[in-house]
């Protein structure tokens, strides 16, 4: 169901059995000494496949470049301006609607990022009011990994061993995430561990409003929580628990019609 797997004619088959396209996104960055900083993009893969095994749908190539201003300071993290992040994604969805699949779910697991996304809705609604553009032949929907987790802690609460404010940023969670999705890219060994009790020691100066935090200067290790915990085991599990939640949403996404549904 990759599309950059299958040969042309494959992709305009499948497009007769299904309009729904899911593009996963990750990023660049630091995920600690034991994970590989393309983290985010491979849990968003791994989850796209498994969404498309339930529900017929088709898994654009993996978008790893992404925005990344709070991590820049750590080794290894890319970033890219935020108006060609939205580019990307409005030229991708032009190319997936114009091979047939008019329903684009972008799938985001780089947490801050799905501000883009949702930017880009507003830019095709507004197009869309306007009398002197077309509106673009496609929807989009946005499937942001951090609610479904929310959802998902509230229901399954012994889906981890941390406590939540341990879970977070290359923490049990990610790392266990990453052993089920690419386990060939996890170094445990590299971890040095935070002293028990200390960390995350991400205590923001400002509570309760949202604004730019430097990472490296509360958290130098470039990870958060107790990732000494995480099994590939818990990684399949919360996967598993995501794509059953995903292909739930796909599911109605495919019976939706833009011009008679709300
Ligand atoms: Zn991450």
């Amino acid at each position: 169901m990759r599309w950059h797997h299958m040969t042309g004619p494959e992709v305009v088959q499948l497009a007769q059995q299904t309009d729904v396209a899911i593009l996963p996104v990750g990023c660049v960055e630091m995920h600690g000494p034991h994970l590989p900083t393309g983290t985010d993009g491979f849990t968003a893969e791994k989850l796209a496949d498994m969404i498309a095994e339930r529900e017929p749908c088709i898994v654009l190539p993996p978008l790893f470049y992404n925005i990344n201003h709070q991590m820049r300071k750590y080794p290894g993290t890319i970033g890219v301006p935020p108006d060609v992040v939205k580019a990307l994604y409005e030229a991708i969805c032009d190319e997936a609607a114009r091979n047939g699949f008019r329903k684009i779910a972008i799938l985001i697991c780089h947490g801050s990022s799905e501000i883009i996304a949702y930017h880009l809705q507003n830019v095709l609604f507004e197009r869309s009011r306007r009398e002197d553009q077309k509106p673009k032949p496609y929807s989009v929907f946005v499937l942001w990994i951090g609610d479904a987790l929310r959802q998902l802690r509230a229901e399954a609460e012994e889906l981890w061993d941390s406590p939540p404010e341990k879970v977070g940023h290359g923490c049990e969670m990610e790392t266990s995430l990453v052993l089920a999705a690419r386990p060939d890219l996890v170094k445990l060994d590299r971890l040095e561990l935070l002293p028990e009790g200390e960390g995350p020691y991400f205590s923001k100066t400002v509570q309760g409003a949202t604004y730019q935090v430097d990472w490296i200067k509360q958290v130098p290790k470039g990870y958060i929580g107790m990732p000494h915990l995480a099994t590939a085991e818990k990684g399949e599990r919360a996967l598993n628990a995501l794509a059953d939640h995903y292909a739930q949403v796909v599911n109605q996404i495919r019976k939706y019609h833009p011009e008679r549904d709300v």
